[in-house]
This record gives structure tokens, C-alpha cells and sequence, in this order.
């Protein structure tokens, strides 16, 4: 998953061109600081050669597919530039879907947990035949790197591995550790390498809190940046199969307990149903942002729902509105039905497919009780489906944590760095309606950020689409950013 954050922040200022301009955020941007250091010219031939080698490796979740060539590659070139080898660690559930996790190792005795890099090394299927160029050959032209993996994410897999090697090669000292998990099977497949090493590998990828570049960045509008988004939460990804059963029968004598419209009156509740309105830390920010650059009414209501108690009024008017709506609650939206078995008999089976986005905060399995009590319908099963598509008669207990405020370990030097790249950029928390790697870690009670620090044109957002590709301006920025970034976090 990638950007889908900023986007729909995006989406939701159709006022952006005035934005820039603006001061928006909690982090305002620092005037006068010193300019980043910028990456040599054989440090960006090394960035350029890594990201050029892990385009070219196709780590699908298909029969051509394979992770764990791409993190081997790595692994070398780690061990070859004399990382120790106890602090390189291969390890997965799965021959082809081995998880990379390495540690930059702190001068001293460490204070400070350490911070964990998050990143994601499969890509999404794609096809030849709907290129303009091979998706798997590192294409550059016309000012772009084309590829599978250009947006989604083996830029940052590359930005982050040319960072520790750099950093490696400068004989960095570091007051903690940082660490860098280059992992399987976020966009599909059944070895997702967060989950795997969070739950068997929790020594290695232990952490104060994560840094995701699988979510969030900059928005750039023909060449502006307008917004820097930074996923500081998000919301549960669960999927519910409503099933209703009958004994069928001839259709030319139709009987009241039809199979169908007992699953359409299910799903007219649902239509009908509203969760309960919430907020937490980040999305109070994100309001409180929002409503600076808003007017009127809307501006009006938006500070009404951070009163306390807040205003229900205020809440219902800008619940009409399908994107605040999202970020005000749990939302579970019908997305499939298959009925029936032949025109002309009674159906014996109606089923649904429920999706839902849970508020941080509460289980899978808090939502299917609720869903049973407002259908309130014993005749109807309501299962959980899990993301390989196995269904199950309960719904995991586990819930994501209500995100804690953002900190300013992180966001003070985010901000900075962002500004100094970014001239003037607003940085603000969102709360992320999708679902990134980072739900296992802030399952496990570890705060997670998300922040790409790539720039990419809002109407040019190609991740899981064809012909992916991201400016070679934006790579290198992103390169800067995150050696800035490194040494900050680990000077902490
Ligand atoms: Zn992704």
C-alpha cells in the first residue's frame, strides 16, 4: 500500500493551490536553517545501482516471484561492506519469502530503545503485455526511473539500504540502534514478514516506535509541494461474510422466508446503521488543522466536535460528508453478494461480503457482535474472512492501539528535514483509512509513523497501476531526507 493517505488529504482540499502559502500544522517549518547535506555523487551511483538491482528482481507473490532473492542481494552487499555478520539476519516462514532485518549497531551502550525502518520488499503483479516498458527492467527516461516498484516501494527499500551503508561507510556513531526490516508479502501472499517477525522474531525488531515509508509523502501539485502527509494511525482492515440459508423450494410457489430478502433485510440495517462517533489524538490534530483552513460553517462544526463533550450536531453535519464520515468511526460497507443457484427456484443460500474499517481501539470481533445484535437476525451467520480468504467462526480479539499524541522525537526532525527540502510544505498526522504493515507493530503496542519522503504528482499516483515510475528529482530527495533523518533519530 502506498499514498493513499496523502491522497485522500488531497482530495479533501480542493483549495490546495492556496496552501503552500500557508502555515497549517503543529510542526510549524523552521526558517533559516542550515541546507542538508547532500548525497556525492558515488553515494547516488551506489543508491541508483541498489534500487536498479531490486527493480529488476521480481518479488511478485507468483510463480515467477521471489523475496528472498531480492533481500539475499541485500544481505551482500550489508555483509560485503563489513556489517557484522550477527547483526544481518535473514530469517522467514518461507524458503522464497525470506525477511531481511538488519541493525546499525550504537556507538555506546544505548539509552534509548531503538527505531525500526519498516519496508516492504514484494511488489504487485505486472503485466508485460500492459507496459509501455518491461516492468521489471530499470528504465530511465525523460527524467523518471520506470519500473514495477518505483512508487511502491523499492525506492525507499533502496533510499534506506544506500542510507545504512552510507552511514556504515562515514563511521556514523549512533547513541541507539537503528534497524532496517526489509519484509515479505505486505500486498498479498501467506508470509507477511512484519507479522512473522513481530510475532517470532520480536528480539530482532523490537523498537521505541517504526518509521513506515510505505504511507504518506508529499503531495505535488505541477510541481508544488502542498502537503506533507505523515500516517501517525490506522484503521483495522476486516472482512465479514454474512450468509443467509434456506430450504429453496420451486419458484412458482414463492414462501415469505426467502434466503435473499432475508439478506437484503440485513443489509438495509447496515445501509441505515451508523458506528459511534470517535476521535482520537491524531485525527483531533488533523481536525483542529483542518478547521484553520476552513470557513464558516464547516469551520464551525469542526471545532464543535473538539469541544467537550463535543457538539453530536456538528458531528451528524460533517458525517454527511463520505470523507470526514470515514475518519469519524468504524465504517462497514457491503461489497459483494452472490445468491441463489437457478432462475426458477427459491434461493437456499444468500451471502454477503462486509468490509469494514475499525476505529483503532477495538477487535474484529467487538464489530462482528455488533454486527449480529443490529441484524438481530438468529437465521443469519455472520464469519470472519481473513486477508488469505479463510473464513472462521470468530474474529480475532486483537486491537490496534489508540494512537498515543504524535511525538516529537519524531515529527520535530520530520518537519525540520521536510522544510529544508520542501521550502514551506504544511506537515500534519493523518489517520489512515487503508491498511499498511505498520497494523502489526501498533498491534503490538509499538507506535507507528508513516512517511515516505518521496514527492509525487497528486494526479500521478501509478502504485499497483501500470507503468509506475517516480521523478529522479524525487528519489534523490528522498535519499537526502532519509540520511538526515537516520542521524536524527539516532542522535536521539
Ligand atoms: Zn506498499
Amino acid at each position: 500500500m502506498r499514498r493513499f493517505a496523502a491522497f485522500w488529504f488531497a482530495g479533501l482540499l480542493a483549495f490546495a493551490a492556496s496552501l503552500a502559502a500557508l502555515v497549517f500544522c503543529s510542526w510549524p517549518s523552521a526558517s533559516a536553517q542550515a541546507p542538508l547535506p547532500h548525497a556525492s555523487e558515488s553515494d547516488r551511483s551506489e543508491a541508483r545501482a541498489i534500487f536498479k538491482q531490486l527493480i529488476e528482481i521480481n518479488t511478485t507473490d507468483t510463480p515467477q516471484g521471489n523475496v528472498t532473492t531480492a533481500t539475499a542481494a541485500m544481505e551482500r552487499r550489508f555483509l560485503d561492506a563489513g556489517f557484522p555478520a550477527e547483526d544481518v539476519h535473514l530469517v522467514g516462514a518461507h524458503p522464497r519469502k525470506m525477511n531481511l532485518v538488519v541493525r546499525y549497531r550504537a556507538a555506546g551502550t544505548p539509552d534509548e530503545k531503538p527505531v525500526l525502518f519498516l519496508c516492504h520488499m514484494d511488489v504487485v503483479q505486472a503485466l508485460r503485455s500492459d507496459w509501455s516498458t518491461d516492468p521489471f527492467q530499470f528504465v530511465e527516461k525523460d527524467g523518471y526511473y520506470y519500473g514495477r516498484g518505483t512508487q511502491d516501494m523499492k525506492d525507499s527499500d533502496a533510499a534506506l539500504v544506500a542510507t545504512f551503508l552510507r552511514l556504515h561507510r562515514e563511521g556514523y556513531q549512533a547513541k541507539r540502534d537503528l534497524i532496517l526490516a526489509l519484509t515479505a508479502d505486505e500486498e498479498g501472499g501467506h508470509f507477511n514478514g512484519a507479522s512473522w517477525l513481530v510475532n517470532n522474531h520480536r528480539d530482532l525488531v523490537d523498537a521505541a516506535y517504526v518509521i513506515n515509508p510505505d504511507a504518506g509523502g508529499v503531495d505535488l501539485d505541477n510541481g508544488r509541494p502542498v502537503i506533507a502527509a505523515v500516517e501517525a494511525t490506522e484503521k483495522v482492515y476486516s472482512d465479514f461474510q454474512i450468509t443467509a440459508t434456506n430450504r429453496g423450494g420451486h419458484s412458482s410457489v414463492p414462501r415469505p422466508d426467502n434466503a435473499i430478502y432475508e439478506l437484503m433485510a440485513a443489509l438495509s440495517k447496515l445501509a441505515a446503521y451508523r458506528f459511534p462517533f470517535e476521535l482520537n489524538d491524531v485525527t483531533r490534530v488533523y481536525f483542529k488543522n483542518l478547521a484553520a483552513r476552513e470557513q464558516g460553517e464547516t469551520a464551525a462544526d469542526m471545532l464543535a466536535i473538539l469541544a467537550q463533550p463535543p457538539d453530536m450536531g456538528a458531528a451528524a453535519r460533517l458525517s454527511e460528508d463520505p470523507s470526514y464520515n470515514s475518519n469519524f468511526r468504524t465504517t462497514c460497507v457491503a461489497t459483494r453478494l452472490n445468491a441463489g443457484h437457478a432462475n426458477n427456484a427459491l434461493p437456499q443460500t444468500a451471502q454477503a461480503l462486509v468490509n469494514c474499517r475499525i476505529f483503532p481501539g477495538h477487535s474484529p470481533e467487538s464489530i462482528r457482535q455488533q454486527l449480529i445484535q443490529l441484524f438481530a437476525d438468529p437465521k443469519l451467520t455472520v464469519k470472519y474472512v481473513s486477508d488469505a480468504g479463510d473464513v472462521f467462526d470468530t474474529a480475532p480479539e486483537r486491537k490496534a492501539i489508540v494512537p498515543p499524541p504524535p511525538i516529537a522525537q519524531v515529527f520535530d526532525p520530520l518537519a525540520r528535514i521536510t522544510d529544508a527540502i520542501w521550502p514551506g510544505v504544511p506537515v500534519t498526522p493523518v489517520m489512515e483509512n487503508g491498511a499498511s504493515d505498520s497494523i502489526y507493530f501498533a498491534q503490538a503496542g509499538i507506535p507507528c509513523y508513516g512517511y515516505s519522503a518521496v514527492a509525487l504528482e497528486r494526479d500521478d499516483v501509478r502504485a499497483h497501476g501500470k507503468d509506475e515510475r517516480l521523478a529522479i528529482d524525487s528519489y534523490w530527495k528522498s535519499l537526502d531526507f532519509f540520511y538526515s533523518f537516520a542521524k536524527a533519530l539516532g542522535d536521539e
